[in-house]
């Protein structure tokens, strides 16, 4: 079986602690995006799966064996990297096949290989181009040709498409999700565009400071962040997160105080351990409030600032005080700067964490 399995992987370098304690398990045919800011330990993780890093505790398990001793080539695993590595001085086909001299499969094999290879990533017709000669979303694909070409036990990625213009990236994150999903293997892809991990992965590890701080489905990662930090990191225009004060329940309605107004959310069973006085951050998201120009029972009160027209939607800097709401409205909604409007956030929609950060709302 094609499986990936972390088991307290540690990193240190000296006095750094580079990743901490990491738990993972990757099933055979899914994909798993490693997410999180720059130095949080994405790549330092996916090179102890490859064997280019040694881990300092903890098991590497592939498909189910530990291989910690093992060299990188006796892993089996083929790593697509950020910098493509092809020879520039072999032709695509030459390129493709090079991962095949070492083994010994004969000239047929290689050649059906290489060409079923080529007509799955849409090569046919460059086969005999050198890569100086390839655009930069062909060179892309011979990559992950060559990685496949192998049948390797697993597949690694390091940012694979960080150098391409933005309509290929879109193109390749298809084109490589559509590979993988043939091929099942474990298959890890470090990114550091959400976007990348929110198209392709099947379930996303979020990291920091060497730390997984959730590992779920794009979806649930969205809708259910399991703390402040991954609220924050996940979605653009960034979550608003608006500090509160628990004021009580009455009436099956929890009321939170927002500096001098209210918000008031349906109770539900897991936001009963919310004392009054507990001090909690409200979590909305930009697309996640109504905008009225009445006030009513539950909305928040603010002035639109700033306008920022982002094509189909509109950004509507929000001031209250010194705090700054974040609301997306259609284009179609006029909203004038200096106009006084109402959020009520949509129901279901507030994210309640509690002084420690962690999520209490389900
Ligand atoms: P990026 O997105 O910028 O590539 P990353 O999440 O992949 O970041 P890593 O490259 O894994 O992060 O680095 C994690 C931490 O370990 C960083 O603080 C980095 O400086 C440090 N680090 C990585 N490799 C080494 C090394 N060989 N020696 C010392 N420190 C290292």
């Amino acid at each position: 079986m094609s499986t990936i399995s972390l088991r307290q992987v540690t990193k240190r370098f000296d006095k750094l602690i580079a990743v901490d304690a990491v738990d993972l398990d990757v099933g055979a045919g899914e994909v798993v995006c490693l997410l999180g800011p720059s130095g949080c330990g994405k790549t330092t993780t996916l090179r102890m799966i490859a064997g280019l890093e040694a881990a300092t505790a903890g098991d590497v398990l592939v498909g189910g064996e530990r291989v910690n001793e093992l060299s990188p080539s006796q892993r089996n695993i083929a790593m697509v990297f950020q910098f493509y590595a092809l020879y520039p001085s072999l032709t695509v086909r030459e390129n493709l096949a090079f991962p095949l001299a070492a083994e010994r499969i004969g000239r047929d094999e290689i050649t059906r290989r290489v060409q079923a290879v080529a007509a799955t990533l849409e090569l046919t017709h460059v086969l005999d181009r050198i890569p100086g000669r390839l655009a930069e979303g062909e060179k892309q694909r011979v990559a992950v040709g060559r990685a496949i070409i192998r049948d390797p036990s697993c597949f690694l990625f390091d940012e694979p498409l960080s150098r391409l213009d933005v309509e290929l990236r879109q193109q390749m994150r298809g084109k490589i999700k559509e590979v993988l999903s043939g091929l099942s293997k474990a298959t890890v892809i470090v990114t550091h565009d959400q976007l990348e991990a929110l198209t392709m992965a099947d379930r996303i590890a979020v990291m920091r400071d060497g730390r997984i701080e959730q590992v779920a489905t794009p979806h649930e990662i969205f809708a259910k962040p399991a703390n402040l930090f991954v609220a924050s990191f996940i979605g653009t225009p960034q979550m608003n997160l608006l500090p509160a004060v628990c004021r009580g329940i009455e009436n099956g309605l929890i009321r939170f105080g927002v500096d001098a107004q209210e918000v008031s959310l349906p109770m539900e069973p897991a936001l009963a351990r919310l004392a009054a006085g507990a001090k909690v951050t409200l979590g909305v998201r930009p697309r996640a409030f109504d905008l009225a120009r009445e006030p009513s029972a539950g909305t928040l009160s603010a002035v639109a600032d700033l306008i920022e027209p982002m094509g189909a939607e509109t950004l509507v800097h929000m001031l209250e005080g010194e705090r700054d709401i974040r609301v997306v409205v259609d284009r179609t909604r006029r909203v004038r700067p200096g106009e006084r409007l109402h959020m009520r956030p949509k129901p279901g929609q507030i994210h309640v964490f509690d002084a420690t950060g962690g999520r209490v709302s389900a």
